[in-house]
């Protein structure tokens, strides 16, 4: 009985810890992953772009969208890509903290809820992982954030409509034109999307090369409206 005590304790701390990830405090609900102090200190994405959500000092336009806007409509970020978020992300993408996928997701259906203008999508799509790295990995980050976001709001998410095809290489190791050489061809759109509004979820959008081949992909196939909802968004340059 010990035994199945122990595991089961176990199971539920690598489930859902019971104290504060940051800072240790707790012990914390069964389903926090921070304290109330450390939630309101993180670097919520509050002034960006009214388009591509790059953080920004004041709400404006930022100069690359005035340019040449992005392929979707409009991109929210909860956060802007900085400790400690970067390390969440990090933890969940490369360190099997699924709890943080739920914390991420819980964090954006409150960043999206309160977005003014919204337009609720026909269809979430998780951005696609390469079939290799999802065999390496065993779980799709994206997919992580985007099932308490369409628990919280309703909304369907997409399966087997966008299969990653082309790109092998992780975007974060290539530069600005290497990314988009690595994007060539990256995505296969294979569901019926034509006239949907579609919304991309995302862990963190950098450049936005890959969430804009996406973009670009669906619209081919006939998608109407395309709006992007990240966990997080990183300034340029990174
Ligand atoms: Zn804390
Ligand atoms: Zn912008």
């Amino acid at each position: 009985m010990t035994k199945v005590n122990n595991w089961l304790k176990n199971t539920q701390a690598w489930l859902w810890p019971q104290s504060c990830h940051l800072c240790g405090d707790g012990p914390l609900g069964l389903d926090k992953a921070l304290c109330s102090a450390c939630l309101r200190d993180l670097p919520w994405n509050t002034h960006c772009c009214s388009v591509c959500a790059l953080p920004l000092v004041h709400d404006a336009i930022c100069g690359q969208c005035l340019r040449k806007p992005p392929p979707y409509h409009r991109a929210l970020a909860s956060f802007s890509y900085r400790d400690p978020v970067s390390h969440i992300v990090h933890g969940l993408k490369f360190g099997r903290r699924l709890y943080y996928g739920r914390f991420l997701g819980e964090a954006l259906a409150e960043t999206v809820a309160q977005a003014e203008h919204l337009v609720m999508p026909n269809l979430l799509i998780p951005m696609p992982l390469h079939r290799k790295r999802m065999n390496e990995r065993g779980y799709n980050q994206a997919y992580e954030i985007a099932r308490p976001v369409a628990r919280l709001l309703g909304c369907s998410i997409a399966k087997g409509v966008v299969v990653r095809t082309g790109e092998t290489k992780e975007q974060s190791q290539l530069n600005a034109l290497q990314r988009r050489h690595n994007l060539k061809n990256a995505f296969t759109v294979t569901g019926p999307i034509k006239g949907l509004h579609i919304v991309i979820i995302d862990d963190v959008m950098t450049t936005g090369a890959t969430v804009g081949e996406l973009a670009r992909a669906l619209i081919y196939k006939g998608a109407r409206r395309i709006d992007v909802w990240l966990a997080a968004r990183a300034a340029l340059g990174r």
